[in-house]
């Protein structure tokens, strides 16, 4: 599904944040990534992602290699087939809840009213049904993150990638989330968790633990 081959990033500055990472991730796999701040972990996600490209290394997504794509291509592969999941939720305040979810499908191209229908399926599937027309000011935390999970999850991509989804929740809102992470995963999505929180990361049946942009561990 995955796959990163001696990946280094070194940023504008000289920061080394990857020092060459190899990892390999299938279909159908629930994973986290878990180190402490500053170990390359946001770095990661952003190239497992496509946001960003590898300074060396190669980056594979499905069949494709990541070096040989135009700009566009990208945009292209991360639309239909990647998820994104943040800790601050990312939701557009103003807007109710469906139209954020709705607003992700966009580059679907689909007709407005199809899109509102896919986004109030992916909000049922949340269980947020009963929350449609609220605005992200009327969603506690852990609401919030679910409509972002509903927005990522709302064009059926086969991975979804959350960088600390429960970094801003408390224990009891993180945890329902989690659950819902699991429960995507179960129904065949390919999920990468980041997170600084081992306890999290012990919870789930793959680990990748990191430190000072490598790759130190990986416990199955
Ligand atoms: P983590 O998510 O594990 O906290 P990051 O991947 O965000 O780690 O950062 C890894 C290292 O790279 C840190 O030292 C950070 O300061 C640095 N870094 C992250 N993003 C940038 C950037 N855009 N420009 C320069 N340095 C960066
Ligand atoms: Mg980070």
């Amino acid at each position: 599904m995955i796959e990163l081959t001696d990946v280094t990033k070194v940023y504008a500055g000289g920061v080394a944040a990857l020092a060459g990472v190899s990892l390999r991730i299938e279909p159908g796999e629930l994973v986290a990534i878990v180190g402490p701040s500053g170990s390359g972990k946001s770095t990661m996600l952003n190239i497992l992602g496509t946001l960003d490209r590898p300074t060396t290394g190669h980056v594979r997504i499905d069949r494709y290699d990541v070096a040989r794509l135009s700009d566009a291509g990208l945009s292209a592969l991360r639309a239909g087939r990647i998820g994104f999941v943040f800790q601050q939720f990312h939701l557009a305040s103003g807007v109710r809840a469906v139209d954020n979810v709705a607003d992700g499908l966009l580059y679907s191209g689909l007709p407005r009213s199809q899109r509102r229908k896919r986004a109030a399926a992916a909000l049922e599937r949340v269980g947020l049904a009963h929350r449609l027309d609220h605005e992200p000011h009327e969603l506690s935390g852990g609401e919030r993150q679910r409509v972002a999970v509903a927005r990522a999850v709302a064009g059926e991509p086969a991975v979804l990638l959350a960088d600390e989804p429960t970094g801003a929740l408390d224990s009891a809102s993180g945890a329902g989330v989690m659950q819902l992470l699991r429960d995507l995963n179960g129904a065949g999505t390919t999920v990468v968790v980041i997170t600084h929180d081992r306890d999290i990361a012990a919870s789930l049946p793959r680990q990748v633990l990191m430190r000072d942009g490598r790759i130190t561990t990986e416990v199955h």
